[in-house]
């Protein structure tokens, strides 16, 4: 059926209302509760202002009341823009200055931090949320967050948000039921407003319509054999304000009736606790934490063969983990390829004995697959030789927000989106992602993809992780460098390291330079940020 976002929770309430849908520290939800607290937080919304149309914010951990204020302003015809709670208030602000929303759903502990924020910026509405409210007091206790810059919200009870002070959220959960007579979105509205990771470059604002994110869940749907309506249980680890957990955890989970255990940040001792009680069926997750967790379950630590489908996505997932995981926990772990771009997932792999690892897979139904000549994106590469990957289908978004530039670049005619991935294609239509074309390294006329030799340097025993970037020559030209982080408790040298790549890689791949370093930035979602490991390495 073609429904928006909203119309799909609505199926869930009225198909699995007594069934659990949202736990949170072992508080639950049931799909009715969910159904009426999206409503009654609609209504609350509207009287504050929100109409169809409207930007609201949300800068919010996961959270059940993350999951309300995004159906409630969903219903309302609004456009959701999804941020990252721990982005620094300046970071924030560029965001607002883009996006330009009159209304704010926000963490407590930053509140005081959005109601700072210039005047000449047109947000108007803050709503402070206690994400801890719904919680019994012990379990409070345990939900300590890293806040870069937080102060103690001052959460205004009384009185009417007319202004940017802070109101709180409980205030709108206690306005009723939305008039039925409220017209709701339409599928080709926009749902979203999702900022890209920022690996690359600032983050630019993708644009999904509720067809967009519709879509992607319903390809999901049929990628995943043997799933049952109403019976699945999905862990959110993933943030639900990036374009994979919001899909592949929220309105997935929320489309087939799954119970979402949600989680504010990925956490081993967290997810072994709630393992305990509700057995996680559906795990999206990044590779760092499929091996952290596989490493665990090892251990005997945490049992995870309750997982039947374990979906690794968001950068390449090392063939040494899926091995960890599988002999770990006797399922598979199937590599799936996305982009914030296409909502997020259009490639994946057989979930099945027809998987192939090191492959990103095959295209999700409707979606079709070209790979060009980056210089002239209108030249088809021959099957097997490596270009820039295109995307086509019903979840490829309709461009970036405020950026006529970067959408008319990237979104090309005939409903192509340049991916700046550059990837092969197998005979038998299996992809793989080389590298991203900006990070393509070229030294002496050769080119060199970082993300091969990082898996050379991971693959041996002592290095737990590897950034590979390039470095401006002295004379001129660029030298392929490493940056390692080792095993605890190991020493290695430089000298040793180089030696062992020189036996698996030609001679222009080996890194000139390997530095031992504590710890590689990464992004939230645990992608290593090699322009910030070039940056700390140039100085
Ligand atoms: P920005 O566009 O702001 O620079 P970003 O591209 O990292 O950031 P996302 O939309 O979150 O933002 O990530 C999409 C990118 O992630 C893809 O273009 C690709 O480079 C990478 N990626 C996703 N899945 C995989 C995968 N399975 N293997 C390798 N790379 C992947
Ligand atoms: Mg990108």
């Amino acid at each position: 059926p073609s429904q928006t976002l909203p119309e799909m929770l609505a199926a869930s309430v009225a198909a699995y209302g007594r069934k659990t849908a949202l736990e949170f520290f072992g508080a639950t939800t049931t799909y009715r509760e969910l159904g009426d607290q999206v409503s009654r937080a609609a209504e609350g919304l509207r009287r504050l202002g929100v109409r169809a149309g409207d930007r609201v914010a949300l800068i919010l951990p996961n959270s059940p009341q993350h999951v309300v204020a995004f159906y409630a302003a969903l219903r309302l015809g609004a456009i959701v823009i999804e941020h990252n709670p721990l982005y620094t208030p300046r970071e924030l602000r560029h965001q607002f200055e883009d996006h330009g929303a009159r209304f704010a759903i926000v963490w407590d502990k930053i509140a005081d931090t959005v109601a700072e924020f210039p005047s000449d910026l047109a947000l108007e509405h803050i709503v402070s949320v206690d994400i801890t409210a719904a919680l019994p007091l012990g379990k409070r206790l345990a939900l300590r967050l890293p806040v870069a810059k937080a102060r103690a919200a001052r959460a205004q009870l009384t009185a009417e948000p007319t202004s940017k002070r802070p109101a709180a959220w409980a205030k709108l959960l206690t306005r009723g039921t939305l008039s039925r007579k409220h017209r709701g979105p339409q599928l080709d509205d926009i749902a979203l407003l999702q900022y890209t990771s920022g690996t690359t470059g600032a983050p630019k604002g993708a644009v999904l319509t509720h067809a967009n994110l519709r879509a992607n869940a319903m390809q999901g749907r049929a990628w995943v054999p043997g799933l049952h309506d109403g019976e699945e249980t999905f862990y959110g680890v993933l943030p639900l304000f990036h374009a994979y957990g919001l899909t592949l955890c929220l309105t997935f989970a929320m489309s087939i009736g799954a119970k979402l255990v949600l989680f504010p940040k990925y956490d081993l001792e967290l997810v072994a606790a709630a393992a305990k009680k509700s057995p996680p069926t559906f795990l999206p997750a990044v590779p760092p934490i499929y091996d952290q967790l596989a490493r665990a379950a090892a251990r005997g630590t945490i049992d995870l063969t309750s997982v039947r489908f374990a979906i690794s996505g968001a950068m390449s997932l090392p063939v040494a983990t899926v091995d960890r995981w599988e002999a770990a926990t006797g399922g598979l772990l199937v590599e799936g390829y996305g982009m914030t771009e296409s909502s997020p997932v259009a490639l994946g792999n057989p979930i099945g004995p027809s998987r192939r690892p090191g492959t990103v897979g095959v295209p999700f139904p409707s979606t079709d697959i070209r790979v060009v000549d980056p210089e002239d994106p209108s030249v088809d590469r021959p099957l097997g030789e490596a270009g820039e990957l295109l995307l086509r289908g019903p979840q490829v978004f309709q461009g970036y927000w405020n950026r006529p530039g970067d959408t008319a670049e990237t979104l090309l005619r005939g409903g192509w989106l340049r991916t700046g991935d550059i990837a092969t294609v197998s005979t038998d239509g299996f992809v793989t992602i080389v590298d991203r074309l900006k990070e393509i390294i070229i030294t002496g006329g050769f080119n060199v993809s970082p993300s091969e030799v990082e898996d050379v340097l991971t693959s041996h025993p002592d290095i737990a992780g590897a950034a590979v970037v390039a470095l401006p020559k002295s004379q001129g030209g660029e030298d392929v460098a490493a940056a390692i982080v080792l095993r605890d408790g190991v020493e290695l040298e430089p000298e040793a390291i180089r030696d062992f790549c020189k036996t698996r890689l030609a001679a222009y791949k080996v890194p000139r330079r390997v530095i031992v370093v504590d710890d590689l930035p990464r992004s939230l979602i645990g992608k290593v940020l090699r322009r910030e490991v070039r940056e700390r390495l140039m100085k």
